[in-house]
Formats: structure tokens, C-alpha cells, sequence
């Protein structure tokens, strides 16, 4: 049998989050990934009945290829469908350009080391050399990973730019396609689809004609092709992702560290010993780029990066610059094929909390009983609201029962036992919660506005606690909402910790 002749310098993934998670002792939903220069959270449009219509038809090739896709690519990245070359990710498309451009014996040339290592990786596996001696083509990363900068646009032609991360920095070289430039972009970043594996490249008709001649057939697959086309049709914003950049900047600077100017959706922070640094952050549940002289890590949403920020400080042994966010919190994320939930939680918050499930009235149920509880919360929801806000509201609060009690861990040292009683113009009130570890739900509202009570009926099954709630009065939105205020306050009193004990007779709860 014919073997292949070397060990092949490959590129290099992380770990799963499983085993970081195993490495370090956490679990799994501890850990906070910081290193795929990703977002937090995949967009709206990513959803289930996203995929619906592609699967019903899984059992069939993409004939005739994705016309519908390539118009909307076409349409906002302002070329026409024939300049376009679909891949499977970008990197499928560095792979792609190497091999067509490149072949033993030529050099290729790589703009601004330290860079993406796909490059010379793809140079490698086409058989040519990375080198400036009469290059046959060069790669260019625009902003440039690890380092954020916008660098400029080298004069070499032919010239591929990776534009991975342009929408963050809202500078293009398309314009430029017909002048020996072929530019490659992805779904995986401001798009949030990094698992679909989509990416595509814009040159000029000929170029794009050639390169899709030497392209895997139907390198992207149908259901992937729906996810981009869905997230084309409600395109990302990425304005907060850049103010929260900004603000990660200030606060590093204030933490003494010096973050590289980026133009990315992550940040360099040159240090000393940053492999320590990263092993320190892991051990915490945080996960960041380690490189030989610094680490890298994306922005995620302001709670997320106070944890590192947070992390940072106390690895580095300097005054954190912002407030601790408690020991007794948790994460979970929840997804069915009719919702999918996501939510961060801390006992011992400020009552900063972040509601978003598509069904205002709950939103803002939801945010008064974790308000008055003091917890700080953020609760996201993506669901079929086109059934009607069922699924929505019942995932919601089975989610958030599910970060209570992973929350209380044990249970031990907690009063165990709140009551409350909330009046509210006409409405009174009356809630009271054992945190024992059963399920138990007896909630009388006189009137209410549909879901109140079936969702605190979940919190309860989820949440492993009995709870009791009478709440009276004639308007049922008063109603309502007194009696998410009670279960708060009943809450803050039950998981207030007061001992080292386990609250039970029993010894166990
Ligand atoms: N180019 C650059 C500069 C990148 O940083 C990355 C991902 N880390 C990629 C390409 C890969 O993109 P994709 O997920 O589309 O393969």
C-alpha cells in the first residue's frame, strides 16, 4: 500500500469545550469561549424552521447549484452572481486559490507576519513554497488576525484578500476585482454561522469562471445554504459588537494592559507570559488565543467580557475594573426544535438583567420577578412565534428554572424558605417558595393575560421548588405582574445563603 510520505504540518484546532471542560474539572456550561473570533450567540434568523424546507429534501443534491443565494451574496457584496465562488468556509477557499494559483516549484508570497497560518498551510498542500521571489500570487489578510489592523492593501497583483472579518472594519477591496484582486469572505463572523461552513469569494468573471472550474461540486450543503440565505435576508449589525470592543479596549488599558488597535471583533493584548495567562483564564472557564507573545480573545456581550475582564485581573493580580459577578451563577442553553434558549445567571447580582424573547409582555414579567429577586440575568429566546407564544414563554421559564437550580448547586447553606406579599394598584399578591428540591406548583391567578401561569407553573418543575401563589384583582396584567414581584421577593429571601448547612433535617435536600 502506498503511504503518504510525511507528516503534514496541519492547522490547528483548539479542544472541544467537553474536554477543556474535563481538563480544568468544570463543567461544560462553565466554560466561556473567547478564542474562535466568533459572536456569543448565533443570530435570529438561525433557527429551525430556517432549515425546514432544505431538510424536507436532504435526500437530494442542490441541482442546478444555489442561484438564489449567489443573487443575494451578489446584491451585498455589490458584484453580479457570476463574480461569485462559493466554499465550504473561507478557509476552503484560501485551499481553493492556492491550488489553482499556485504549483510546485512557484512562490507565494504572505503580506504582514504574524497572519492567518491557512495561507501557508494551503501553499504547502499545493506544492509550492512561501516566498517573495517573483511571487505567482499573494495572500493578504484584511483586517489582519491575530493582530485587528487595517493594514494597506499591498500593490502585489494577483492578490488574494481575506476579508473574514470586513464587516467590522466596513472597508472592501471588491472594488477591485476586475484588477487582478480576488476577495474572500465568510459567513462564520458578523453573520454567525461559523458551524455552517460558509464562505464565498468575489473576482472578476473569468477568474471566478476558473476557480469554481476547480471547486468541489457543491462544496456547501443545502441546509447551510439556507442558514446564509436567511441570515442575508436580515442582515447583522454589528455596531454593538464594536462599541463593546472599544470598551474592552478602555478597560484593558485601565487594567494596565495594552490591547493592540483593532478593527476586528477581537482583541491582541501583548504580554510577558501569556502562556500562564491562558492557562490561568482556563482554569476560570475562560478560554483565549494563546501566542507566543500574547493572547487573543473575541468580544462577546458586556457580562461575558467583565468575566474576562475580571479573570484578567485577578490572574495578573491587579484591581479588577468592574464589579464581581459572584460564585453562584450558571449558564444553559436549552434547544429544541421549537425553541432555543439561552441564559446567564447569578444569584448574588445587582438585578442587572437583559430580557429578549420576542414576546414583550413576558420580557417584562420575566424581568420584574428576576429584578426583585436580585438577580442579574440574561434570558435570550429564538422561537416559533408564529405558533403562538406557547413554546416561547414555557421554554423560557423551563430554562430559567433549570439555571435556578444548577445555580443553587447543593443547596447548601441557602434560607431555603421566602415569602412575599406585593401589592399593586388593585392586585395583592401572595407568594411563597420552599427551595427543598421539590416540584411543586399551586398558582391561583383571579385573571391573567394567558401564559403568566403556566409559566411560573414551569419555573417551579424546572426549578425543582414548591411554590404557592394566590394573586388577586381586576386587571389581569396587574395581577400578573404582582405576582412575578412576589416570587422575586420570595426568591431573594429563599436563596439568600446564611449557613454553611444543608437547610433540612434531613441532611440533604
Ligand atoms: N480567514 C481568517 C482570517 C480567519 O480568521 C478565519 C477563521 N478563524 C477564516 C478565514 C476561516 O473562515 P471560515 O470559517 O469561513 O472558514
Amino acid at each position: 500500500m502506498r503511504t503518504l510520505p510525511v507528516a503534514f504540518a496541519a492547522y490547528k484546532w483548539a479542544p472541544s469545550t467537553e474536554e477543556l471542560a474535563r481538563r480544568v474539572g468544570l463543567d461544560a456550561f462553565d466554560i466561556v469561549r473567547f478564542d474562535g473570533n466568533v459572536p456569543g450567540w448565533p443570530a435570529p434568523s438561525a433557527r429551525p424552521a430556517t432549515v425546514a424546507a432544505a431538510l424536507a429534501r436532504v435526500n437530494e443534491y442542490a441541482h442546478g447549484g444555489y442561484p438564489q443565494l449567489l443573487r443575494a451574496i451578489a446584491d451585498y457584496a455589490g458584484v453580479e452572481p457570476e463574480n461569485i465562488v462559493l466554499g465550504a468556509g473561507a478557509d476552503d477557499l484560501i485551499l481553493l486559490c492556492a491550488r489553482a494559483f499556485a504549483g510546485p516549484g512557484d512562490q507565494v508570497a504572505i503580506a504582514n507576519e504574524p497572519t492567518y497560518p491557512l495561507f501557508a498551510i494551503a501553499v504547502a498542500l499545493a506544492g509550492a513554497e512561501v516566498g517573495t521571489d517573483d511571487p505567482v500570487v499573494t495572500f493578504c489578510c484584511r483586517p489582519n488576525n491575530p493582530t485587528g489592523a487595517l493594514d494597506p492593501l499591498p500593490a502585489a497583483r494577483p492578490l488574494i484578500v481575506d476579508e473574514a472579518y470586513w464587516e467590522y472594519a466596513g472597508e472592501t477591496a471588491a472594488g477591485l476585482i476586475d484588477d487582478g484582486v480576488v476577495v474572500l469572505r465568510t459567513f462564520s463572523k458578523a453573520f454567525a454561522l461559523a458551524g455552517a461552513r460558509v464562505g464565498y469569494a468575489l473576482a472578476d468573471v473569468d477568474t471566478a469562471t476558473e476557480l469554481n472550474r476547480r471547486q468541489a461540486p457543491l462544496a456547501v450543503s443545502t441546509t447551510s445554504a439556507a442558514l446564509a440565505l436567511a441570515g442575508l435576508a436580515d442582515l447583522p449589525d454589528v455596531t454593538d459588537q464594536v462599541e463593546e470592543r472599544e470598551r474592552m479596549a478602555r478597560a484593558l488599558g485601565a487594567l494596565g494592559l495594552e490591547p493592540l488597535p483593532s478593527r476586528t471583533n477581537f482583541l491582541f493584548v501583548p504580554l510577558d507570559e501569556p502562556e500562564s495567562v491562558g492557562e490561568a483564564l482556563l482554569r476560570r472557564g475562560l478560554v483565549v488565543r494563546v501566542f507566543p507573545d500574547g493572547i487573543r480573545f473575541n468580544v462577546r456581550d458586556g457580562e461575558d467580557d467583565d468575566l474576562l475582564l475580571e479573570g484578567l485581573a485577578h490572574v495578573l493580580d491587579r484591581p479588577a475594573p468592574v464589579a464581581p459577578a459572584g460564585t453562584r451563577r450558571t449558564r444553559v442553553l436549552r434547544a429544541t426544535a421549537e425553541t432555543r434558549i439561552r441564559v446567564r445567571l447569578s444569584l448574588d447580582g445587582a438585578s442587572r438583567v437583559r430580557i429578549s424573547t420576542g414576546e414583550g409582555l413576558y420580557d417584562h414579567l420575566l424581568e420584574q420577578l428576576a429584578f426583585h429577586a436580585g438577580f442579574d440575568l440574561v434570558l435570550e429566546a429564538v422561537g416559533d412565534l408564529e405558533t403562538g407564544p406557547h413554546h416561547t414563554v414555557e421554554d423560557a421559564a423551563l430554562a430559567l428554572g433549570e439555571a435556578l437550580d444548577r445555580a443553587l448547586g447543593d443547596r447548601r447553606g441557602i434560607a431555603r424558605y421566602g415569602d412575599a406579599v406585593v401589592p399593586m394598584d388593585d392586585a395583592l399578591a401572595r407568594a411563597s417558595i420552599d427551595l427543598g428540591g421539590r416540584s411543586w406548583a399551586d398558582v391561583r391567578l383571579e385573571c391573567e393575560p394567558g401564559l403568566a401561569q403556566h409559566a411560573l407553573q414551569s419555573l417551579a418543575q424546572a426549578g425543582r421548588l414548591a411554590l404557592h401563589v394566590e394573586s388577586t384583582g381586576s386587571d389581569e396584567h396587574h395581577v400578573a405582574e404582582a405576582a412575578f414581584k412576589a416570587v422575586g421577593r420570595a426568591l431573594r429571601t429563599a436563596v439568600h445563603a446564611e449557613s454553611s448547612g444543608i437547610p433540612s433535617t434531613k441532611g440533604v435536600l
